[in-house]
C-alpha cells in the first residue's frame, strides 16, 4: 500500500536511497527520482510503463542550479526563466555532459523547470540532486492532480506519495525549446501562448505529433479516460443522438437543462479559464469512475488556457 504523507524528510530519505516518491507540484503530481541514479530513473519508466524514448523533465530548486545541467542558454530562455520560474514553464536546453542519457532519452538536450509548489521546493532544498519527475500516472492515462489519484494508480508498487493538496494549475507545464536560438512551443500547458509572447515576442508552435514525434505529451492519444470520450461544440445537440446511453458531460460553465444524462461536471461556474483548467483532470477522473457509456466534453473557446484544455481534450478523444 502506498503511504500518503506530508513528511518531507521521509520523502527525502526514500529519494536518497534511490527509490521513488510521488511529489506534488502546481501542475500535476510527479513520479520523482534522483536524476543521477540509474536505478531510480529505470524505475520511473518501469512503473509508468513509459517507453524509454520519452525523455523526462528535470526539476531543480533554483536558477543557479541551471548551469549544472544546461549550457549555451539562449537569451530568451533567460528572460523566460526570470519571468516564469518557479512556475509551470519547462525549457528544453542543450545538456551538460553530467546529465544521464537515460533521463534525456539519448538526446543532447534536457527539459528543465523549477516547480512553484512550497512542498516540492522544500523537498528539492533538502536534496543535493535534481529530480526527474514525469506525471505520476501510467503512460497515456489521465494525469493525477491530488495524492489519492496517485495512490490509486500505483497502490501496489509505490512506497510514498508526498501529499501537497490539490494541484493549483491542474495541467502539465508549457514546454518551450529553441532551434537556432529561436523559441518553439512543443507542448501547450499551464502558461498560455499569449503570456509567453508578451515576454519574448511571437513564437512558433509545433505541438503536433508530425512535428515532434518523440515528445510523449504530443502523442495523439494521451491524457485519456478509459471511457469513450467525445469533444463537441454543441453538446446539447450531440447527445440527442444517444437517448439510451449512460452519459457524463464535461462542461465549461453551464449545465444543460433537461438533458437526460447521468451526470454533469461544470469546470467553472463563473466562466474562468484558469479555474476550469485547475478542475479539468479531477473531473475527468470522477467521470471515468461512473461506469458510463460515454463522456461528452464541450469544446472550449480557442484562446489562452482554452487552447491548452482543447489540446488535452482532443488527445483524450483519440482512439
Ligand atoms: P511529462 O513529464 O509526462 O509531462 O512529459 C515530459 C515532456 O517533456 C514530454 O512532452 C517530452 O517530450 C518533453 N521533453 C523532455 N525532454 C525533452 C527533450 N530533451 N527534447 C524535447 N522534449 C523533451
Ligand atoms: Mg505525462
Amino acid at each position: 500500500m502506498t503511504m500518503v504523507s506530508k513528511d518531507i524528510s521521509k520523502a527525502a530519505k526514500i529519494l536518497v536511497q534511490e527509490d521513488l516518491v510521488a511529489i506534488p507540484t502546481e501542475t500535476v503530481y510527479g513520479l520523482a527520482g534522483n536524476i543521477y541514479s540509474e536505478k531510480a530513473i529505470k524505475a520511473i519508466f518501469e512503473m509508468k510503463q513509459r517507453p524509454f524514448f520519452n525523455p523526462l523533465i528535470v526539476h531543480i530548486k533554483s536558477i543557479e542550479q541551471l548551469d549544472e545541467l544546461a549550457k549555451d542558454i539562449p537569451k530568451k530562455a533567460r528572460l523566460l526563466a526570470d519571468k516564469f520560474w518557479p512556475g509551470p514553464l519547462t525549457m528544453v536546453l542543450k545538456k551538460q555532459e553530467a546529465v544521464p542519457d537515460l533521463v534525456t532519452a539519448g538526446k543532447d538536450s534536457v527539459a528543465i523547470r523549477i516547480p512553484n509548489h512550497a512542498t516540492a521546493l522544500a523537498l528539492l532544498e533538502a536534496l543535493d540532486f535534481p529530480l526527474a519527475a514525469p506525471s505520476a500516472n501510467p503512460f497515456g492515462a489521465i494525469s493525477p492532480t491530488n495524492a489519492l489519484h496517485v495512490a490509486e494508480y500505483f497502490s501496489e508498487k509505490l512506497q510514498m506519495v508526498l501529499d501537497g493538496g490539490d494541484c493549483q494549475n491542474g495541467i502539465e507545464s508549457t514546454i518551450i525549446g529553441f532551434e537556432n536560438e529561436e523559441p518553439i512551443l512543443y507542448r501547450l500547458g499551464s502558461i498560455s501562448v499569449e503570456d509567453i509572447e508578451e515576454v519574448i515576442g511571437k513564437i512558433q508552435i509545433k505541438n503536433k505529433k508530425e512535428n515532434a514525434p518523440d515528445a510523449p505529451g504530443m502523442l495523439s492519444r494521451h491524457y485519456a479516460p478509459a471511457t469513450t470520450t467525445f469533444l463537441e461544440s454543441d453538446v446539447a445537440q450531440f447527445i440527442r443522438g444517444f437517448p439510451d446511453e449512460k452519459i457524463g458531460l464535461l462542461l465549461f460553465k453551464e449545465r444543460i437543462e433537461n438533458a437526460t444524462v447521468f451526470h454533469q461536471e461544470i469546470l467553472s461556474k463563473k466562466g474562468d479559464l484558469k479555474e476550469a483548467t485547475s478542475h479539468l483532470y479531477a473531473a475527468m477522473h470522477r467521470l471515468d469512475k461512473m461506469d458510463l457509456d460515454m463522456i461528452v466534453a464541450e469544446r472550449f473557446p480557442d484562446f489562452e488556457l482554452g487552447k491548452s484544455i482543447n489540446d488535452r481534450l482532443e488527445r483524450a478523444t483519440k482512439k
